[in-house]
């Protein structure tokens, strides 16, 4: 049976589907990912995405503030079709969360509620300050750095401002990660779309689901270290891969495909 079949199949079957998403769900948007030739890392220095360089490192604020402005990849970037396949799992009833990696909010774009959207290293659509932790919507920070302002301050107190995102060297949210671990544990189904599995604690979520008792479907362009674990491992884009598979979904949905 071909691939996208079999995880048609799959939803079919199942109820409390979780779709746990990577960076490389978003590539097809226009936002690359970390690790791909032409990824981030082949452009930037890993180490300006830590806490500490961010926090001690006035050069490397001016860099991220930079690159946010000039490619406007988190205010411009549209949901691409693996986003609204997700979102369709969630309109017909069979969408338990979503748990993601992303802070692109390209998710809630193609119509998950928020609070279906688990994120678990939070969302660039906010600034916060690192002094009084006041927040600011990015357009705004945004805007300040196009009128000239390279590394900008809170108006407030002075402080650091940074996205309100978790870099490396950073706790995850608590309140999050314990949600993500539940969800995990008790879904039947838990499809991974474009994550390398290699960042933790995120990758641990595949790995609760499968001590639940539920089954892994992964779709991703390169292997992983849980595809000897998945149902189905479907390598392809994602977004071409997810709307084949909702495309069988549906003619199930219609039909005795079942
Ligand atoms: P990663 O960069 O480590 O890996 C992405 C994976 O997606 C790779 O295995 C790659 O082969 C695959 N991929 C790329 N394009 C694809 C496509 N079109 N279809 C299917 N698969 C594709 O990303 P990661 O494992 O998610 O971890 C890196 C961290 O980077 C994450 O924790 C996340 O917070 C952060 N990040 C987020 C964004 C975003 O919000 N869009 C972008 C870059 C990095």
């Amino acid at each position: 049976m071909e691939e996208t079949e079999r995880l048609a199949q799959l939803i079919l079957e199942s109820k409390r589907i979780i779709v746990f998403t990577g960076a490389g769900v978003s590539t097809e948007s226009g936002i690359p990912d970390f690790r791909s030739p032409g990824g981030i890392w082949s452009r930037y220095d890993p180490e300006d995405f830590t806490i500490q360089r961010f926090l001690s490192s006035r050069e490397t604020r001016r860099t991220h503030w930079k690159m946010y402005a000039e490619t406007g990849i988190f205010t411009k970037a549209e949901p691409n079709p693996a986003h609204y396949a997700t979102a369709s799992l969630h309109h017909w009833g069979k969408l338990d969360c979503v748990i993601t990696q992303n802070i692109d909010n390209l998710h809630q774009k193609a119509g998950v509620p928020d609070d279906r959207v688990l994120e678990l290293h939070g969302n660039m659509q906010w600034v916060v300050c690192t002094g009084c932790r006041g927040r600011t919507p990015l357009p705004e920070v945004l805007q300040r750095v196009t009128d000239g302002a390279e590394a900008p301050d809170c108006p407030d107190c002075r402080g650091i401002l940074k996205p309100d995102v978790v870099f490396f060297g950073e706790m995850l949210p608590e309140d999050t990660l314990a949600r993500a671990v539940s969800r995990s544990q008790m879904c039947d189904l838990f499809i991974v779309i474009g994550s390398t599995l290699m960042v933790y604690p995120a990758a641990y979520m595949p790995t609760y689901a499968l001590s639940g008792g539920a089954k892994l479907a992964i779709v991703n362009l390169t292997p992983t270290p849980l595809d000897h674990e998945a149902e189905v491992v479907i390598r392809g884009k994602a977004g071409e891969m997810m709307p084949a598979v909702m495309e069988r979904v549906k003619l199930g949905r219609s039909s005795d495909f079942r």
